[in-house]
């Protein structure tokens, strides 16, 4: 199934996936790339204003865990052990929801999704996650919050540039 998308320039283009086509470069994220390692590609969709929100997709396009190879395995923990570990120094978040599920339009992704006070009021777990996440697109998109949203995706940045180097 593809779709027609409009690029930062005015250009549209058909692309069978879109997180094919962000991970390749083809379009951009909204807020930027985070980070990017040989098999996966970090980054924040702003419309749903979190700070600390995170989202980690594969490059090579498959949908389901069991997929994963070998390598993509060892980098794919690493990296949410990096991240969290990120999540945790340098923004104080104390907890996390992931959510991935593998009947979707786009390729394999994982959301992380920090769990903040406000959140609450939408109840725990699985049922919290879509009411929290129309909240923020709907109710938290403005300037104050998204200079928070910045400078969490910033932080994020600085602490994955310090993983590339260890990793060497
Ligand atoms: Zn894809």
């Amino acid at each position: 199934m593809s779709r027609q998308i409009t690029l930062a320039d005015g250009r549209t283009v058909k692309v069978d996936c879109l997180s094919c086509a962000l991970t390749s470069g083809l379009i951009d994220s909204t807020g930027g790339v985070i980070y990017e390692s040989k098999h996966f590609h970090v980054h924040q969709d702003v419309a749903y204003p979190i700070r600390g929100l995170v989202i980690l997709a594969s490059k090579r396009h498959f949908y389901c865990m069991d997929e994963l190879s070998v390598e993509e395995r060892l980098e794919y923990i690493s990296l949410i052990h990096k991240i969290r570990s990120e999540q945790r120094l340098r923004l104080g978040i104390d907890k996390v929801y992931y959510f991935y599920n593998e009947d979707t339009t786009h390729h394999f992704h994982m959301w992380m999704v920090p769990r903040y006070e406000w959140m609450k009021q939408f109840g725990n777990s699985v049922e919290s996650l879509r009411p929290v996440l129309l909240h923020a697109r709907n109710k938290m998109n403005n300037e104050e919050n998204m200079k928070t949203v910045i400078e969490g995706i910033e932080e994020l940045w600085e602490g994955l540039r310090e993983f590339e180097s260890s990793e060497g």
